[in-house]
């Protein structure tokens, strides 16, 4: 772990976050699975940053251990310069809960099926002490008006089965916004919903981006829905962040052979995730000791195999791949 001071204007900031699980048969040998490998990055309040793999390259991990659900191995998270396990070292109290707020990617499972809209929206609000019991409601129908769940005086008597999916996204950010927090971290929020209903979540994070200046880690497996709301993409491969630059940069130009993979995936017209995931998979069981990629890279080469590369600052974008470190870039 670097000695180096938290960066001043990050919001939320993750230094070297790593994650891993053991995972295997009962009785069988087990295996490590690394889910998150010295992930790092810095976010400022009125901006979004995306966060972008396919499933099970540790996205949801990472959601986890900066909603404090879970524990990392190794790593720090600083909330506006303070080291958040220096001044809280078990569990996340309610001063990180009020600041830092989950949506969750199910909205289906996310709220309680025997309460109503108005229990799941007034209980934040009494327990983070945002209200009072005389002022409750009223604030609760000022949330569902502000994630457009007009009239509010009827949503709020409802139950989630009354609701379709994309209103119980809506109820779901609307109990995030509940304490005010400062940072949203949106754990793929349009992934269950129909193609139909994703722009209307988008556009509902863009404005609360813009009016309440929130910070917003994006994380999804589309990197069209990225680049619609971030700043900023990070691409992530097996728990590590392998290429980050400004979105249209990397979703106009993308260097690594795992981001043009994932970009692929999005000029279809609806997304196929079992068709995406066999394109990346093919070769998955072959062993690598050098870059992880390489048993599904169509670009692999020797070195490849012997050696994993490490990132490159390639005029601000970082890329970890070897085509573009100097063993290779003679050749090129
Ligand atoms: Fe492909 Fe090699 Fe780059 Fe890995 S280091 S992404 S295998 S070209």
């Amino acid at each position: 772990m670097t000695g180096r001071q938290p960066e001043a204007r990050c919001l939320l900031e993750a230094r070297d976050l790593s994650k891993t699980y053991e995972a295997g048969a009962l009785f069988g040998a087990k295996r490590k699975v690394v889910a998150a490998d010295r992930v790092s990055f810095c976010l400022n309040r009125g901006e979004a940053i995306g966060l972008v793999g396919e499933s099970g390259s540790g996205k949801s991990t990472i959601a986890r251990l900066l909603a404090r659900l879970e524990p990392p191995d190794g790593g720090k998270i600083f909330l506006e310069g303070i080291d958040v396990f220096e001044r809280e070292r078990r569990h996340a109290s309610l001063w990180y809960r009020h600041k830092v707020q989950l949506i969750f990617q199910d909205p289906f499972a996310s709220l309680n099926p025997v309460h109503t809209v108005a229990h799941h929206l007034i209980r934040p609000l009494l327990r983070h002490k945002r209200s009072t019991r005389a002022s409750a409601w009223q604030d609760a129908l000022d949330l569902l008006r502000t994630v457009g769940l007009e009239p509010a005086e009827e949503f709020i008597r409802r139950y989630p089965a009354e609701l379709s999916g994309g209103q119980r996204q809506r109820v779901a950010i609307a109990r995030a916004l509940a304490v005010d927090p400062d940072v949203l971290i949106a754990d793929e929020p349009t992934s269950m919903l129909d193609v139909s209903i994703r722009m209307e979540i988008l556009n509902l994070i863009e404005g609360l981006i813009d009016e309440r200046k929130l910070a917003v880690l994006l994380i999804t497996h589309d990197l069209a829905s990225a680049r619609y709301l971030a700043r900023q993409i990070l691409v992530l491969l097996q728990g590590r962040i392998v290429e980050s630059a400004a979105s249209d940069v990397i979703v106009s130009n993308p260097f690594h052979p795992y981001t043009r993979a994932l970009l692929s995936s999005i000029a279809k017209v609806e997304y196929d995730e079992a068709d995406f995931r066999h394109s990346l998979e093919v070769g998955r069981e072959e062993e690598s000791r050098g870059c992880p990629f390489a048993p599904r890279c169509p670009e692999a080469f020797d070195l490849c195999w012997e050696e994993d590369p490490v990132v490159v600052d390639l005029e601000g974008r970082g890329v970890r791949c070897h085509l573009y470190t100097t063993h290779k870039v003679g050749e090129c």
